[in-house]
């Protein structure tokens, strides 16, 4: 097997790195630059200009030149970016329909897009290599879902590469960092703080088996939101001096976005620094003096977001921060002082276990677990073996709306697991199965990955069996088979597109899924009364119909009380009254025990029926 190169695609710049002679180096260009700007150019003629070039004309040409495409990988119009506006570029983001970059006539895709930075990276490895690398390991926040994913992989094979695999990034720091420094057996934090995304991953390593335990981040949050902090702040100052107003002018958005930037990183070694834009205008120039502190007294919030998520996988994992032994940071952004106060306080680093790990280069750190990934592929690091975790449960919606869950979240891929169903209605011909994806008890509350339809050969409700199968491979992509046991009928269907995830992301469909913890258990329990009631009600007056003259008058009497009690309360159900599961249960309860003697009767009955049949009984 040829070498498979490691790609960090990342939203502000991407990196490519190779295992050569069992070592990971990341490649540089022949300027000797590491990190090439995620940024295309798009002129009027000719080929897209990628890169640094790209990045150095987006104040002259803002509008032709695409940033951060990331955020738009795998993404549909209703789900459309609340920082679209501020890029300075055209997005077309309308219904259901895929975002698109409208340039010169032409609709570009997110995957078009990414793939000229691919291309770029491709020849890049190919300049230090024998021959053009075909194959590639490829990275994506932790966070990506299916569509996003396979947006990733459709932008490698449209620059011609075979994707080998697409790795969560966080993993892939973690590979890199266990590289150098593996302990026997130890547990991290992978703080990933990028230009768009913040992951948060808890490895475990052990003895070269590297294990995610949990994940959890936004991809709508890093250095770009601290860009934007800065650059409203600037705004203020800029139009109180007298300068023009930025918003109207996206050459001078540009500028200033740039400058920003610039000043937040070399506020990083430096406590004071510079800001000069002169001739914003023929007859204006901006100067602002801004000290570190000023710049962390505007960021503090945003940087503060992480630490929910922080904690949050923490409890997934079930740790607490001190068992952990070590925190690396990776990302860009993670180079901002106040960036590794923050992990360090949120993890209390500062008794020194977990030791907080900036031993990494931030920047590199991803692409080289990518190529140590790819190196693993291809036979050069054969002792070790990643594991992967799903980053949100997967299921399907089961009867009275509720999610069946079949992958839980936090689980290794790949994975193959499967369940039986049966039908609710008598002779039913096919079943819709709804996939879903998220973390609440109501299927309605989850997101839809995709729904199909299995045909049944017709039984009386539950004889019909179905079983249900769902598969993660190594890319995180699902494949869901769905099989009539009797007939052997089958469909594998494979989510390849997320097509009806609505616009939440997996973060918000977590935060909700603790905040509604209380009303969802409660609604689940609520509905299996409902179900259970149902099943009972039904079954009791068919029992009353053929044996209740047998009953004595009394015992009928109770039964029909519990009964109408039960029925009282499931017609209020249906009129969308709130009634709550624990009156339903008691009600159940009622009726169980009303129909007692009932049930006594009925079972003499069978019996006395099956003993006749085998002409056992006298007379
Ligand atoms: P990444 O997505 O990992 O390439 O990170 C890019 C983000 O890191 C951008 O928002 C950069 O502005 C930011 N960044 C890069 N270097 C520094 C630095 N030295 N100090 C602060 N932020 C930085």
């Amino acid at each position: 097997m040829g070498k498979i190169i490691g790609i960090d695609l990342g939203t502000t710049n991407s990196l490519v790195a190779v295992v050569d002679s069992g070592i990971p180096l990341v490649l540089a260009d022949d300027q000797g630059r590491r990190l090439t700007p995620s940024v295309v150019r798009v002129p009027a003629s000719g080929d897209p200009v990628v890169g640094w070039e790209a990045k150095r004309a987006r104040a002259a040409h803002p509008k032709t030149t695409i940033t951060s495409i990331k955020r738009f990988m795998g993404r549909r119009g209703g789900d459309s970016d609340s920082t679209k506006d501020a890029l300075g570029y055209p997005v077309r983001a309308e219904g259901n329909a895929p975002v698109t970059v409208p340039l010169y006539g032409r609709e570009w895709t997110p995957e078009e897009v990414s793939a000229e930075i691919l291309k770029v990276l491709k020849t890049l490895a190919g300049e230090g290599m024998i021959e053009l690398p075909e194959a590639a390991v490829i990275t994506v926040p932790a966070y990506f879902n299916d569509a996003q994913r396979n947006a990733t992989r459709k932008a490698g094979e449209l620059a011609g590469l075979r994707v080998e695999r697409i790795i969560n990034e966080p993993t892939a720091a973690a590979l890199a960092y266990g590289l150098n420094s593996l302990k026997e057996k130890s547990k991290i934090a992978v703080y990933d703080l990028g230009g768009g995304t913040f992951d948060l991953s808890i490895l475990e390593l052990n003895k070269g088996v590297f294990q995610v335990l949990a994940t959890c981040g936004n991809t709508r949050l890093g250095g770009d939101d601290i860009d934007r902090a800065l650059v409203g702040f600037l705004s203020e100052q800029l139009g109180q001096a007298g300068g023009p107003a930025v918003t109207k002018d996206a050459g001078i958005a540009a500028r200033l976005a740039e400058a920003a930037e610039e000043a937040k990183i070399r506020l990083s070694t430096e406590t004071e620094t510079t800001i000069a834009l002169p001739f914003l205008t023929p007859e204006f120039s901006f100067e602002f003096e801004l000290s570190r502190e000023q710049l962390e007294c505007l960021t503090k919030p945003v940087v503060a977001r992480t630490r929910e998520y922080c904690l949050k996988a923490l409890t997934d994992a079930g740790l607490a921060s001190e068992d952990l032994d070590q925190v690396i940071l990776v990302g860009g952004q993670s180079r901002m002082p106040l960036v590794r106060e923050f992990a360090s306080e949120i993890f209390g680093c500062d008794d020194g276990k977990p030791e907080l790990n900036t031993t990494q280069n931030p920047d590199e750190a991803v692409a080289l677990g990518a190529a140590i990934q790819g190196g693993i592929l291809s036979g050069d690091f054969s002792d070790l073996l990643l594991l992967d975790v799903t980053p949100l449960s997967l299921g399907i919606e089961t009867f009275g709306g509720l999610m069946n869950v079949i992958i839980p979240r936090n689980t290794t891929i790949p994975v193959k697991r499967g369940e039986a169903f049966t039908t609710v209605a008598d002779y039913q011909k096919d079943v819709l199965i709804h996939v879903l994806q998220g973390e609440r008890e109501k299927a309605a509350d989850n997101w839809s990955l995709g729904r199909f339809t299995l045909e049944f050969e017709p039984q009386p409700k539950g004889m019909a069996k179905m079983g249900v199968q769902f598969e993660i491979d190594a890319d995180g992509i699902l494949h869901v088979l769905a099989r009539d046991i009797k007939s052997g009928n089958e469909k594998i269907v494979e989510m390849r597109s997320a097509v009806d995830v609505d616009d939440d992301d997996v973060q918000q469909m977590i935060e909700e899924s603790v905040e509604h913890a209380f009303d969802d258990i409660e609604e689940r329990r609520c509905v299996e009364a409902q179900l259970r009631a149902e099943q009972t009600t039904e079954a009791t007056r068919k029992g009353l119909e053929t044996y209740g003259g047998e009953l004595p008058g009394e015992q009928r009497a109770e039964i029909e009380t519990a009964l109408a009690e039960v029925a009282a309360l499931l017609t209020e159900k249906e009129k969308g009254g709130t009634i709550t599961a624990a009156s339903l249960k008691d009600s159940n309860a009622r009726l169980d025990s009303a129909t007692q003697p009932l049930a006594e009767l009925m079972m003499d009955r069978v019996m006395e029926q099956m003993l006749e049949n085998r002409g056992v009984l006298p007379g």
